[in-house]
């Protein structure tokens, strides 16, 4: 089926009576990314009638601003921070009264570490200036002691960090979330975002979350390794398996379309600290490095001349765009990276 809407240029109609019939909200999400636009109405109406939270969030992100008051009064209805956070990050035409029914929800819920995330991506990431959305904030702050006038992007890092127990992140050692061999030579570098560098550095080596990078870059220059060179992080693995979400075919890139096995086994990954993908100076300075660095590790131990284009130092969303659209982001510099490792000597 899921070859079918991928390559399903012919006999439309037929495709999307077999999908419906379905009732799979997963199909019909499907169904809309590759064929935008077809009968639009009855797959919103259907995916909020399944009350499948999941795809709901997914089908916000790209459909015309026309449905966010149906898709959003549905959305609120979950009940869960993290879907409604990622609502507010991700859909990027929310106006303010999207906005701020998604605050009052998270205020609601009392999730802290999505209520956060929140006011960090209202003011700093999008700098927003609405009054209503700035009273209810000050009351949240309230209980930190901090209010609107006097906060700083690193007051809210601060706070958040309260969140995360840093004590048990091993220094010395590389993380175990990885696997220890490479199964072809690797010859693509992957660029992520992530919301903090230290909850990022202490998910990937946590062994419960099954995630990692090699690398995590914060927005002040700090630099961590998590995973050796020699190994495969776990940060943009695809699947051969269509049930998937991060099933390899629906990489927007060739190579990864063509070859089966997972990408983690031919990638490095590198991980900056921001909500949209801009980097500060010395971040963006420090992942030219350790790109670099990168590109002559491949030289020494694969004898392999890393292809400076955009087919191998690609964006997270370009492995996986249907779970990731958003890494690394609308502002990452990915075209300006390039250009510059091309007038570069490695
Ligand atoms: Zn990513």
């Amino acid at each position: 089926m899921i070859e079918k809407i991928i390559n399903g240029k012919n006999d439309i109609e037929n495709l999307y009576c077999e999908i419906y019939e379905n009732k799979s909200a997963r199909l019909l999400f499907l169904f809309y990314f590759y064929h935008r636009k077809y009968k639009t109405d009855d797959i919103v109406d259907k995916i909020i009638e399944l009350e499948d939270y999941h795809y709901l969030h997914f089908l916000i992100r790209i459909i015309d601003e026309k449905y966010y008051d149906k898709l959003l009064t549905s959305i609120l209805n979950c009940n869960d921070a993290k879907t409604i956070y990622y609502v507010a990050f991700d859909t990027k035409k929310l106006n303010m009264k999207h906005l701020n029914l998604l605050l009052d929800k998270l205020i609601q819920l009392n999730d802290k570490k999505y209520l956060l995330l929140f006011i960090n991506y209202f003011l700093f990431v999008r700098k927003y200036n609405d009054l209503d959305i700035k009273t209810k904030i000050n009351s949240v702050l309230k209980s930190y002691n901090l209010n609107i006038i006097t906060l700083k992007e690193e007051d809210i890092s601060k706070i958040m960090v309260e969140y995360v127990d840093i004590s048990s992140i091993e220094d010395a050692n590389f993380s175990s979330n990885c696997y220890k061999d490479r199964k072809i030579i690797p010859d693509m570098i992957v660029c992520h975002i992530c919301n903090n560098y230290e909850k990022a550095i202490k998910t990937f080596y946590d062994p419960h979350s099954e995630v990692s990078a090699h690398f995590v870059i914060a927005r002040d220059g700090r630099v961590k390794q998590i995973v050796s060179l020699d190994d495969c992080a776990w940060a943009n693995g695809t699947s051969v398996n269509d049930t998937s979400n991060a099933y390899y075919k629906f990489s927007t890139n060739d190579i990864i379309r063509n070859r089966k096995i997972n990408a983690n086994y031919y990638t490095f990954s590198i991980e900056h600290e921001s909500f949209d993908g801009s980097l500060t100076d010395i971040q963006y300075k420090n992942s030219l490095e350790i790109i670099k660095k990168i590109i002559k590790y491949m030289k020494d131990k694969y004898n392999y001349d890393f292809i400076i284009d955009t087919d191998h130092l690609i964006g997270h969303n370009n492995v996986n765009p249907i779970v990731k659209p958003s890494c690394p982001g609308e502002y990452f510099p990915l075209v300006k990276m390039i250009s510059d490792l091309k007038r570069t000597k490695i």
